[in-house]
């Protein structure tokens, strides 16, 4: 840990947001820090979410995006009952603003809020990111260090596809991939992963990435098809996977959709709760975000229990990620709901309940 010796110039202000319990907006112009930490609900433990930096283009924007992924994470933590609430920070930077000044004051203002919040990767934050963040916090989850749990996001992936497969059982009565075409839209740290999982359990791949150079590499790799990005999501296939940014699923590109599923690792898929009810009514069995992209974090919260990291535990629990799908697309058949307001109400349900509250304080093993 850094020892401070002098007043930081760090300024952390509370901004009341109806729904959230704390928002704070932090600032450090000595190091041009901009950022939020977003804490939407503390009801079964700290909340837990990665650190995303984006060159938002405003303050506002930043908010938005920042309420809807920590609202998302109070839902993924109480589906796959990790014992822990819902938040997420981002950062308002490019990358080639990250500094290991401008991230080691964002530690300090993790640091300050006393464990209320635990930070990870995200989106523009690697974990060499968040090994800077914890030289001057504990409360870092996912960092590369023989204590920690290390980069989350081949458990995201393992736990994107045991999802594939539970959905493909729902409509096609198997799980196999064999054969089936699977388009992914954004090749990055989970998307690779997953096309090669996918691959090797013989999968049709389709894959688009901004980043065209990369994306053709992995299509050459996996003997896939490339597509521009704004070809990916009107793809025919049997299964959309989008693991890039959020929001794919909105007005403009549901009528275009021509899969049969649409599950993937991103966050905020859908623009709005009622583009889910819109996928249903299109016939598309939509595999809810929050939960087939719950690996991550199922895996990251394995290091904060008493016994320390185990990956064998955390790889078996990820793996249930398939029947907790299964039992959300027949409640929400049953209810004739959508699959995502049936996946919200079992989350609601084990908050009001307090259904696997965390007794015991997180432990920090890298600290220790
Ligand atoms: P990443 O930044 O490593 O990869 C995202 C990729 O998407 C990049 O390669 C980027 O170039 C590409 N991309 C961006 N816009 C695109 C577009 N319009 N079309 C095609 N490609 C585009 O991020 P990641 O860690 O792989 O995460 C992907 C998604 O999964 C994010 O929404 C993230 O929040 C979510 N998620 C990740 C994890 C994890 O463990 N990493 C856990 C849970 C959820």
């Amino acid at each position: 840990m850094e020892t401070l010796l002098q007043e930081d110039c760090l300024v952390m202000e509370e901004i009341a947001v109806e729904g959230y319990e704390k928002v704070y907006k932090i600032e450090d112009a000595t190091v041009g820090l901009k950022a939020i930490i977003c804490l939407h609900d503390l009801t079964l433990g700290p909340a837990l979410g990665g650190t995303r930096i984006y060159p938002y283009p405003d303050f506002e924007s930043a908010l938005t995006d920042v309420k809807r992924l920590s609202r998302g994470m109070t839902y993924k933590s109480a589906v796959s009952g990790c014992s822990l609430g819902g938040g997420k920070s981002v950062i308002i930077a490019s990358q080639s603003q990250k500094t290991p000044e401008l991230l080691r004051s964002f530690g300090r203002a993790i640091e300050r809020l006393e464990g209320k919040y635990i930070a990870a990767e995200d989106v523009g934050c690697s974990t060499v990111d968040v090994g800077q963040i914890a030289t001057v916090t504990k409360y870092v989850v996912g960092l590369m260090h023989d204590k920690s749990s290390g980069n989350p996001s081949y458990y995201t992936a393992w736990g994107t596809y045991r999802g594939i497969q539970a959905a493909l059982k729902k409509v096609y009565g198997s799980d196999s991939v064999k054969d089936r075409i699977v388009a992914i839209q954004g090749l990055g740290s989970v998307g690779s992963i997953l096309a090669g999982i996918l691959f090797w359990n013989g999968a049709q791949l389709v894959v688009s990435d901004i980043d065209k150079e990369r994306a053709q590499s992995i299509a050459k790799q996996y003997g896939a098809t490339y597509v521009g990005p704004e070809e990916i999501l009107s793809v025919p296939c049997d299964v959309l996977s989008p693991c890039a940014l959020g929001g794919v699923v909105n007005d403009a590109t549901i009528p275009a959709f021509r899969c049969k599923i649409i599950a993937g690792a991103a966050n905020n898929q859908l623009l709005t709760d009622t583009h889910g009810d819109d996928l249903a009514k299109k016939g598309i069995l939509y595999a809810p975000d929050f939960v087939i992209n719950a690996g991550g974090l199922i895996n990251v919260a394995e290091e904060t229990l008493p016994q320390g990291y185990d990956p064998v535990s955390s790889r078996n629990k990820v793996d249930s990620l398939y029947e907790l799908l299964g039992s959300i697309f027949e409640v929400a058949e049953k209810n004739g709901t959508s699959t995502h307001k049936a996946a919200v109400a079992i989350a609601n349900h084990r908050i009001e309940n307090k259904i696997n509250v965390r007794s015991e304080a997180p432990c920090f093993h890298h600290y220790t």
